[in-house]
């Protein structure tokens, strides 16, 4: 399954200074006619990391547009209601599921967007989506600063989010069915780089997480690292030290590093990802990536992904759309080879419950993607200490899974 490292070195992206590796993960592993594209995309990306206009007309949209800093908010509810009496950790939530369309995506598409219009000269937009958020979020983007904008998803997943469907249609994106495949999130990508390459000329692709070549792990860390940056400042505000845990849930890792990233530094603060368990980690049923720890390469990437007993990507199986992809970024994997974060996994059961309590008892329903992460929290909160401090990151709102959510709860016996 993995290639040998000569492919990738004769990739012309391997001269550049950053190639893009996370230790033996990440790089490039595409084909020839993508190659120009994607050393477009590293020069231009280069050239903006130094210039403070774009930086500063970036900061005034995710301020203006999409309503940052989100806040950070203290969860007394869930610190009365979840630990030992006496040995009460403080929880704060880092309010994502208030940003414009209800979730981190916006960060990363209106960033990787202002880069298409202002350094790239791009005016046509194209994008893989799986339940749609992403889409939505880049029709967003795409409406606000004015770029034709073609959303690729599969037919399976058209049918199952026909809301974000329209939600797209409406902000002027045109969404394309793709008929390929499991007619799914990773059938969708491979049809967007198809198009990608092509429209090269005048198309920028915005990929939706930390996945794919080289380099996309990097673009979209950075832009999502505005998570961590204020977390961590609106911590230090309020409680004058640093949190003693991370928790971020991780479907291909992009809110999870945008979170963590800022503290990597911090040898003292712990950091756990969660990674949708499914029916189960035994079972075969899930997008525990971790759980089997098989490398390969997927979508251009080297990581950690699911494979079947004859190395070919797996279906993956999770309550949650949002984490169900079979590889996590590149640099999850590293991050966990070096033990700098955890990697754990909760069920759809575990996340149906947390999606439930957390709502009731905090006046917050998490989008179900989150609801893994508070999942984790409580299993943390049930043995914290009463000095322990931890910031969850909230990272979208469940209204757009209350329909799937009443389903599932109806049919259970
Ligand atoms: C898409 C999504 C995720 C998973 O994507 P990451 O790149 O792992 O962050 C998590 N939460 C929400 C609300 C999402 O929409």
């Amino acid at each position: 399954m993995s290639p040998s490292p000569s492919d990738n070195d004769a990739n012309p992206l391997a001269s550049s200074s950053d190639t893009g590796r996370f230790g033996p993960y990440g790089g490039s592993f595409i084909p020839e006619t993508l190659s120009a594209a994607l050393d477009e995309l590293v020069l231009a990306y280069e050239a903006v990391r130094g210039e403070p206009e774009f930086w500063s007309e970036f900061d005034r949209l995710l301020a203006r547009f999409v309503g940052r800093p989100t806040p950070l908010y203290r969860v007394e509810q869930l610190e009365r209601a979840w630990a030992e009496p006496g040995k009460a950790p403080r929880i704060y939530f880092k309010r994502e599921d208030l940003a414009h369309t209800g979730a981190h995506k916006i960060n990363n598409s209106l960033g990787q967007a202002l880069l298409a219009q202002s350094k790239l000269g791009k005016k046509r937009i194209i994008a893989e989506t799986g339940a749609g958020q992403h889409g939505v979020a880049t029709a967003t983007a795409c409406a606000l600063l004015g770029l034709d904008c073609v959303i690729y998803m599969g037919l399976e997943d058209t049918r199952r989010q026909a809301l974000n469907v329209f939600r797209m249609k409406l902000l002027g994106a045109e969404v394309v069915a793709v008929e390929s495949g499991s007619q799914t999130l990773k059938d969708a990508i491979n049809e967007a780089m198809r198009d990608w390459v092509t429209n090269v000329d005048d198309t920028h692709y915005i990929l939706g997480s930390v996945l794919g070549p080289h380099p996309f792990p990097t673009i979209v860390r950075d832009f999502q690292s505005v998570i961590g940056k204020e977390a961590r400042a609106q911590i230090l505000d309020a409680e004058g030290r640093l949190p003693t845990h991370l928790v971020a849930c991780v479907g291909g890792g992009s809110n999870a590093i945008g979170l963590f990233h800022p503290f990597l530094a911090d040898s003292d603060v712990a950091m756990i990802a969660v990674e949708a368990g499914g029916e189960g980690v035994d079972t075969g049923r899930h997008a525990a990536r971790f759980a089997e720890k098989k490398v390969g390469v997927l979508h251009g990437t080297k990581t950690y992904l699911l494979e079947d007993e004859n190395g070919q990507i797996r279906e993956t199986h999770s309550v949650s759309a949002g984490l169900d992809y079979p590889a996590v970024g590149p640099e999850h994997a590293q991050l966990h080879d070096e033990g700098r974060v955890e990697y754990v996994s909760a069920t759809d059961e575990e996340a149906l419950a947390a999606f439930q309590d957390c709502a009731r008892l905090t006046g917050i329903i998490p989008a179900l993607e989150s609801a893994h992460a508070v999942a984790h929290l409580r299993k943390l909160a049930a043995c914290a200490s009463d000095s322990d401090l931890i910031l969850v990151n909230m990272s979208g709102r469940g209204d757009k899974d209350v329909q799937s959510v009443a389903r599932i709860l109806e049919e259970a016996p």
